[in-house]
């Protein structure tokens, strides 16, 4: 059986990976009104990957023997200035999750629960990718600047990313 606290935490992990994928369709709609299809495709993947990851957590609670309690999910923010900056909050809210599957791995370790130090193993790994995809996003639109050519190539190459590790060099799990 799992702790009471460590199915408290195990809960609160699941209710950020449902928050990510709000914030990232948020992301979506930002690009779409900019006309860039190709951001706003890799958004809706990292979007949809954020569900898998809560459902992976959600399923694992209930294996346990344990009880999900879903929350409230609250309005992610909207209004973004530029390509840069939206890349710029995914960085800063993978390194987030980041910090939260760390605290969580801890806490599976205080408690001897071998299982969830198992399960987490995988998350922290996806981690490690989540925060390269972001940063290189992120250094290749410092790159690219203010000119609308780079910003269309780039467009076009995130829009060619495809779902699980079918890599192509704009991919991220
Ligand atoms: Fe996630």
């Amino acid at each position: 059986m799992l702790s009471n606290a460590l199915q408290a935490a195990l809960n609160r992990q699941i209710h950020l990976e449902f928050s990510s994928a709000y914030a990232y369709l948020a992301m979506v709609n930002y690009f779409e009104a900019l006309g860039m299809g190709g951001f706003a495709h890799w958004m809706r993947m990292q979007s949809q990957e954020e569900v898998n990851h809560a459902t992976r957590l959600f399923n694992y609670v209930i294996d346990r023997g344990g009880s999900v309690t879903l929350e409230t999910i609250e309005k992610p923010g909207m209004d973004f200035d530029s390509p840069l900056s939206v890349f710029e909050k995914a960085l800063e809210h993978e390194q987030t999750v980041t910090r939260s599957i760390h605290d969580l791995y801890a806490l599976a370790e205080q408690e001897n629960d071998y299982p969830t130090k198992t399960q987490l193993h995988w998350f922290i790994d996806e981690q490690v990718e989540e925060e390269k995809s972001a940063d290189d996003a992120v250094t290749r639109l410092k790159l690219a600047g203010d000119q609308p050519s780079a910003l269309i190539l780039l467009d076009q190459e995130f829009g060619r990313r495809q779902a699980d590790g079918a890599s192509d060099g704009a991919s991220g799990e």
